[in-house]
């Protein structure tokens, strides 16, 4: 029978959090800045935790790191030091327990919707991957019709070194970056972008990270994979296609990258996992590094859906249209991956750093991860208040959404990645 709280929101079926979540986040509330769990639509505030003696059985060092106000290092203490704190947590909320214990616990909570949700960690280092072939063969279409996947793409996880100071927590306002653009004919021009768009993403925050000069071997990428969240890599498509050859993206992705507050423990998404994603015959098998040695488990059946308002939409209080949805699973490379093949240079990842998979799309119609791919549907996208998009306007609003779940056990859910467009500043 699957477990419950006393907390009861966290026992409604339509929750992100239940029991069997608990994501980690950082949180203001009151003027203080903590850790905390989320369970149903409160918080549970570690720092309050540790001060009622709640904490007490665990390491000092764990108590330590659950007392600072980002978690980096929580992040460094790796896979047995989450695990007996997430034994220690659900015991504390599993409604089997005594209710003179509640008194304390209950004290310790946090209404979700009174906090502000900041970034969950000082994100030293981002990388962004490019995980989806269905999105790469899209793209690449788009650009080079007869030969949109370049033959590295089945051997190499793809990815380039994204700019960590522009990431921002959800909720954020996204600022249009004005750039250099050029259209075909013309001198190339500086000002707004004009073809703003939305990448749909998994973060993968890493945790114990590796010594400069040592690799990951892909049996123990999870043991540094700290949890999972929603990105947003905010892209400007008129500034990327004239800046991005040869080095690949700059300013057409820096300006900012939309984070979700909460990262998912991969404990908590220990009973989703699915097979990794099955190569077509004929395509390569792997090199022994990037072997996934239990491809059994290898995947994550992990629903993404994104959804959008514009400012005429909420004006009117019409509901926000759902552009897409795809799954995690339709990834070519695992998010293991992915982390083996960064730390396989020698390159020392840290507790903190942030890998996105790139943009998630499937191969249907309906499963495009960003604007961009819509366009193959040849008509732009129309919304219910009549209003037409190809690219975001200024006041259009993203949101992500994610879910998981499986036979006998609760949905779990990532929360929300939302980011409003603001107009760009005027010189
Ligand atoms: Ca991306």
């Amino acid at each position: 029978m699957a477990l419950k709280s006393w907390v009861t929101s966290a026992n409604d079926p339509s929750t992100d959090f239940p029991i069997q979540n608990l994501p980690y986040g950082v949180f203001t509330f009151a003027g203080q800045t903590h850790i905390g769990i989320a369970i149903g639509d409160q918080i549970l505030d570690f720092h309050a935790c540790a001060s009622h003696g709640l904490l007490a059985e665990l390491p000092k060092e764990t108590v330590a790191a659950c007392s600072a106000a980002s978690l980096n290092a929580l992040m460094a203490l790796g896979p047995e030091a989450w695990s007996a704190l997430r034994r220690k947590v659900t015991h504390l909320l599993l409604d089997s327990e005594p209710e003179q214990l509640r008194g304390r616990v209950r004290s310790s909570l946090v209404p979700m919707r009174e906090a502000v949700m900041q970034l969950p960690a000082q994100i030293g280092n981002y990388t962004d991957f490019y995980a989806s072939i269905h999105h790469a063969t899209r793209v690449g279409k788009l650009f080079r019709p007869d030969n949109p996947l370049l033959p590295n793409y089945k051997y190499v996880p793809i990815g380039y070194h994204g700019r960590a100071s522009s990431i921002v927590v959800s909720g954020s306002d996204v600022r249009r970056p004005s750039g250099q653009t050029k259209v075909t004919d013309q001198e190339p021009a500086f000002g707004p972008s004009r073809s703003l768009d939305y990448e749909l993403e998994v973060g993968i925050f890493v945790g114990p990270g590796n010594p400069l000069g040592q690799s990951i071997p892909i049996a123990q990428a999870e043991n540094h994979i700290f949890g999972l969240c929603l990105v947003n890599d905010w892209s400007a498509r008129d500034m990327q296609a004239w800046e991005y050859q040869p080095l690949g993206p700059f300013l057409a992705k820096s300006f900012a990258t939309t984070v979700s507050p909460w990262i998912i423990p991969m404990e908590a998404l220990s009973p989703y996992r699915v097979a990794s994603f099955n190569r077509p015959d004929g395509d390569p098998t792997p090199l022994g590094y990037l072997r996934c040695p239990d491809p059994d488990r290898g995947g994550i059946d992990l629903s993404l859906e994104v959804f959008m308002t514009s400012q005429q939409m909420r004006a009117s209080a019409t509901p926000a249209m759902r552009l897409s949805v795809g799954n995690l699973r339709d990834l070519y490379w695992s998010i293991d991956q992915l982390l083996t093949h960064h730390a396989s240079n020698g390159c020392n990842l840290r507790p903190g750093d942030l890998l996105a998979t790139g943009t998630i799309s499937g191969p249907d119609e309906g499963s495009e991860g960003c604007m961009l791919e819509m366009k193959h549907r040849g008509k732009p996208i129309c919304l219910p208040s009549g209003e037409t998009r190809t690219f975001l306007e200024d006041g259009d609003e993203i949101t992500f959404r994610a879910c998981t779940s499986a036979k006998g056990l609760p949905r779990i859910g990532f929360g929300e990645c939302k980011g409003r467009i603001v107009a760009a500043l005027t010189a």
